[in-house]
């Protein structure tokens, strides 16, 4: 259950790269990755971030936690002991301080976790690097492995013995080690086995509650965030374009992106299938966008003022935001949850 405290506040954030060309690399253009967004978390919930690839939601995931340097805007944490902190002003000597307070879970279990580390030395890394030593660390990463659901008679063995579900429950233990309030999910689940998928789902919701824990849960499909999230921002081109309660968003969509995406989660009733939304055409480049609303180009209610006017994300109905000129116009359909 969600607490009032926000945990996280992300203002105006921005992070574009530079183009380069030539011998010496002249910047021509800038790819805004992402690009003036804003959304807070509080204390014990799980916002899910969705969008398909391209959209800029890894990168933000990755700027929030620091990974990469953001091009401009404020990432305010608030820490365990109360203190709030803009992590975009820290050093690298204060950012590692505050690393225990804030942890990654990464798409790709395989490539995540180094072959020649044994799963002990794998979960017990973060521990290290904050001064966990000898019998310390040991019991710290059994009672962490117990509590992910891995097997601690086999913490000796390489990451190469376990499937896909067991390397991705080593990433989770190796992401609480240190008791971090906030986990950035990036993908959890997207390259397990449909079967796995839901077991990890479980287990990150099992975990939550049991420790309280903060999600920024990002993935490409609506389908994934439905049961783990408490809210969902939804993201285009750099920018949320909606962001409302879980299941006011499912419900009752306000933009027709959003439709579409909805529109491709599995149904229990086959004949629903049929109502799919086809998007025609990519996602617009960030490095040319188009003008006025940037989803025109492959939105089927578009109209003349789109292709002209950006539209600003407004407050729709109670804590339901929307970029769409006609958000409030549009009867949209949505899925029951
Ligand atoms: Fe579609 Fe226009 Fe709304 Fe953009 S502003 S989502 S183009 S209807």
């Amino acid at each position: 259950m969600p607490s009032d405290e926000t945990i996280l506040q992300v203002k105006s954030l921005k992070k574009y790269f530079p183009i380069e060309k030539g011998l010496l690399r002249r910047q021509v253009g800038q790819v805004k990755a992402v690009d003036d967004v804003s959304f807070e978390i509080k204390r014990g919930e799980a916002l899910g971030l969705v969008g398909e690839s391209g959209c800029g939601k890894t990168t933000l995931g990755r700027c929030v936690l620091r990974a990469i340097d953001p091009t401009a805007g404020e990432i305010i944490l608030r820490a365990s002991d109360g203190a709030t902190v803009d992590i975009t002003s820290l050093d690298k000597g204060e950012l590692r301080q505050l690393r225990k307070e804030m942890q990654m879970v990464f798409q790709d279990p395989f490539s995540s976790l180094s072959p020649r580390m044994t799963v002990l030395d794998i979960i017990g890394e973060p521990l290290w690097a904050q001064g966990v030593r000898g019998r310390d660390l040991e019991d710290r990463v059994r009672e962490l492995a117990d509590l992910v659901g891995l097997n601690i008679g086999h913490l000796n063995r390489y990451p190469n013995a376990f499937s896909g579900g067991q390397r991705q429950r080593i990433g989770i233990a190796r992401a609480l080690a240190t008791h971090p309030g906030l986990i950035v999910a990036d993908e959890p689940v997207s390259a397990l086995d449909v079967s796995i998928q839901a077991q990890i789902l479980n287990l990150l919701q099992d975990l939550q509650e049991k420790l309280g824990l903060t999600y920024l849960f990002i993935a490409h499909d609506l389908s994934v965030v439905e049961h783990i999230a408490d809210r969902v921002a939804v993201m285009y081109v750099g920018k949320i374009i909606e962001l409302a309660d879980t299941e006011e968003l499912y419900l009752n969509p306000k933009h027709p992106y959003t439709e579409a995406l909805l529109s491709a989660v599995p149904k229990p009733d086959p004949r629903l299938e049929e109502q799919e939304i086809i998007l025609s055409g990519e996602v617009a480049n960030p490095a040319d966008p188009p003008s006025g609303c940037l989803f025109h180009p492959r939105c089927q209610y578009a109209q003349d003022r789109c292709r002209l006017e950006a539209p600003p994300l407004e407050e729709v109905a109670p804590g339901h935001f929307a970029a769409c000129h006609f958000a409030q116009e549009l009867e949209l359909t949505g899925v029951a949850m």
